[in-house]
């Protein structure tokens, strides 16, 4: 059990005074983010998350709900929201330059190297430097909790992912383990220049610890965890 939090950071985002950030754990939704009080002043800005590879930059407070799965701000007030149940939330923050991202990284986006598009969008938008970014990994499915077929594991080795690192055969014929933070955390390094070091991890499994939910152990649930970033200061 995870006692006495409802919400879990991570100490090196921890450190940057104009950043707020958490990975919910169950029973914290929305409604408890805005009783929070040091983020009650925030706009939430919830996706209609599609498991795509659609990245939305904002530099204000969106009219109408953005459909896709990851975000990007320079802007101060915006509370960017990333609900989950056993695919991986991933923030991203360029502390230089003062711009931080969200992203919803299930087996689909992450095959669409959605992370990708997400790094390529701060450097165009803020002049981001991949090896100065920094990551944060929340809980999601651990590889020996998360089995998929041969029609997954093909997608994957196609889209050029190092495949023997990231997918092993398990003991039923035709399924395999497939490691949603090895190939996320691949990508950053080896493909877009992030620093091993500077990726922050929460290594907890959604299916085995019961403080979180998951919609592999939960059957199908519509439950989520709520996980937020986003930069101090007024709404403009
Ligand atoms: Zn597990």
């Amino acid at each position: 059990m995870i006692k006495n939090s409802k919400f879990l950071t991570v100490p090196e985002l921890d450190k940057i005074p104009w950043l707020v950030h958490g990975f919910g754990l169950a029973g914290f939704g929305l409604e408890s983010l805005a009783d929070e009080r040091e983020f009650s002043s925030f706009h939430p800005v919830v996706l209609k998350q599609l498991h795509s590879s659609r990245v939305f930059c904002l530099y204000e407070k969106p009219l109408r709900q953005l459909a896709g799965d990851g975000l990007v701000t320079s802007a101060t007030g915006l509370m960017l929201i990333i609900r989950t149940a056993d695919c991986l939330p991933v923030f991203l923050v360029d502390a230089e330059n003062r711009a931080v991202a969200a992203v919803h990284c299930g087996w689909r986006s992450t095959a669409q190297k959605i992370l990708a598009v997400t790094v390529d969008l701060m450097v165009k938008k803020f002049r981001s430097r991949p090896e100065n970014l920094l990551a944060a990994f929340g809980p999601c499915i651990e590889r020996n909790c998360y089995q998929v077929g041969p029609e997954v594991a093909e997608i994957f080795t196609r889209a050029v992912f190092d495949s023997g690192k990231i997918l092993s055969p398990a003991d039923r014929p035709g399924k395999f383990y497939l490691d949603l933070r090895e190939a996320n955390r691949s990508l950053l390094i080896n493909q877009l220049g992030l620093r091993a070091e500077n990726i922050h991890e929460i290594d907890l499994c959604t299916f085995c610890q019961p403080d979180l939910h998951s919609y592999r152990r939960e059957r199908q649930t519509n439950s989520r965890l709520i996980n937020f970033a986003g930069i101090r200061g007024r709404l403009i």
